[in-house]
């Protein structure tokens, strides 16, 4: 057909759309929403259907497109549909990742969740000393605990870590050198990379030692006029095996002393409880770095420590004074929503096991395998045998991950659902699973769909059986 011909049958079918006021007309429903929200559904789709007519390279595209009004009105209230969600809402994490960046990393305590709602909704003593009436700081309230905690001399606590980690070059480094070994010239998740955040910090970078092998005499030779400053660096989310030295925390401590320079050490995840005794592996412990004399010591609050995003600081109080007096830290302070989650967090480290019963992070990183398998079987049980056929859906061993750049290399043995058949690939299950809600996020592994259950919270069982019989509908 000639491509004039084409062009008048196109245009033809851009007059044969509706308005926008006609479908709003024909539109039922959707008084719930916002008017500007309809229109802009309606919108969409007509805007949709003209790329669509455009698009089309023949008579035939054309003829095939269906744009009757009944047909744009279901894309409609599909769009409308959408949009009564919320944009950022729950999912269900059955990747088995307990700490997963993408899906908000920690969960919150009940204590923590409860404090949040009171002092988000009320007026609170933020910065009020109730004993004066004079302006009071905002850092007091979680100052003591994190003290009696860690036993170190005084605390602040910012935004995130990787914003302590910046105040703190800034704060006692810009304009001079930092003494860091190559191997701990990490990059984590985020773009948050060492060297880039003390370029940023405007402090100088002084490698030392090799990827491998870094030994307390190449720090001792590296320090001159210009150092300002020891760094160590938790490797986080890697490990280099096989030839390594470091120097012990104590040995770099103590060479600090002798020349005069303050020791950091950025912990990334910073836990306040050995999980030695939950069988993993022994991480340094905020508490155990205080009492190897380092001087100052940044972690986060939403990895190991289970609680809400921030950056919390701990050392020598002439350090700390430094830090929060530096201008950078208004700019990166905590907000109070964050405060309230993170003092009730804390509170519950003031007894050990009730911290690790009442953390969701910690739950989940020490729950036994059998426990998980038991609440896998109670999705299972809760499946119509024909849906689980038709799903190939099964129980199977396999292992989570602690995630968030903690303990790597650990791998917990758990519970997982899998699914995935001929008729019904492992891609094709986790994209309606997403589609689901609330969405379930699952992995895929040698062609089938992984729900780990380590992840999945004991309330959440009845909504994953529900997406789940949803599949097989
Ligand atoms: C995670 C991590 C950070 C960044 O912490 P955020 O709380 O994500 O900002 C910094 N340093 C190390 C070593 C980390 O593991």
């Amino acid at each position: 057909m000639a491509e004039r011909e084409l062009r008048a049958r196109r245009q033809a079918s851009l007059r044969g759309l509706p308005s926008v006021d006609e479908l709003l007309r024909a539109l039922d429903g959707a008084r719930d929403l916002p008017r500007p929200r309809v229109v802009e559904a309606v919108r969409g789709v007509l805007a949709d259907c003209r790329r669509r007519i455009l698009a089309a390279t023949s008579a035939e595209d054309l003829a095939a497109l269906t744009l009757s009004a009944e047909v744009l009105l279901g894309e409609i209230h599909a769009r409308i549909q959408a949009a009564r969600g919320f944009h950022l809402d729950r999912v269900i994490n059955a990747t088995g990742v307990v700490l997963h960046t993408n899906l908000g990393r920690a969960c919150l305590a009940p204590e923590a969740l409860e404090r949040l709602a009171l002092v988000g909704g009320r007026y609170s003593n933020l910065e009020l000393d109730l004993a004066t009436k004079e302006r009071g700081s905002r850092y007091v309230h979680v100052d003591a605990l994190l003290v009696r905690l860690t036993g170190a001399e005084a605390s602040l606590v910012v935004n995130n870590n990787a914003a302590a980690v910046l105040l703190a070059l800034e704060s006692l480094a810009r304009g001079r050198e930092v003494v860091v070994s190559r191997g701990e010239l990490i990059e984590i998740g985020g773009a948050f990379r060492i060297p880039e955040i003390l370029a940023r910090s405007g402090a100088r970078l002084r490698e030392v030692g090799t990827t491998n092998r870094t030994h307390l005499r190449d720090y001792a030779e590296a320090i001159g006029p210009e150092t300002a400053l020891l760094l160590k660096v938790h490797p986080s989310n890697y490990r280099v095996l096989g030839f390594t030295a470091t120097p012990a925390t104590r040995e770099l401590v103590e060479l600090g002393r002798e020349r005069g320079l303050p020791v950091m050490e950025d912990l990334g995840s910073g836990s306040l409880l050995d999980l030695r005794p939950f069988g993993l592996p022994h991480e340094p412990t905020v508490q155990e770095t205080v009492a190897a004399g380092v001087d100052l010591i940044t972690f986060s609050g939403d990895k190991l420590l289970g609680g809400p995003q921030a950056g919390l600081m701990v050392g020598r109080r002439e350090l700390v004074e430094r830090l929060r007096r530096n201008p950078l830290n208004r700019a990166l302070r905590i907000d109070k929503l964050t405060l309230a989650a993170l003092e009730a967090t804390l509170r519950l480290y003031e007894e050990p096991e009730r911290a690790r019963q009442r953390i969701p992070t910690l739950r989940m990183l020490t729950e036994p395998e059998a426990e998980v398998r038991r609440r896998a079987r109670r999705v299972l049980r809760r499946v119509p045998p024909a849906t689980r056929a038709a799903l190939g859906l099964g129980l199977v061993r396999d292992r989570s991950q602690v995630g968030g750049g903690a303990l790597p290399l650990v791998e917990l043995p758990t519970a997982a659902l899998a699914l995935g058949t001929a008729a019904h690939p492992a891609q094709e299950l986790d994209a309606r699973l997403r589609a689901q809600r609330p969405p379930v996020i699952g992995r895929i592994a040698a062609d089938r769909l992984l729900l780990d259950c380590r992840t999945v919270a004991a309330d959440e069982v009845e909504l994953l059986a529900d997406a789940l019989r949803r599949l097989g509908g």
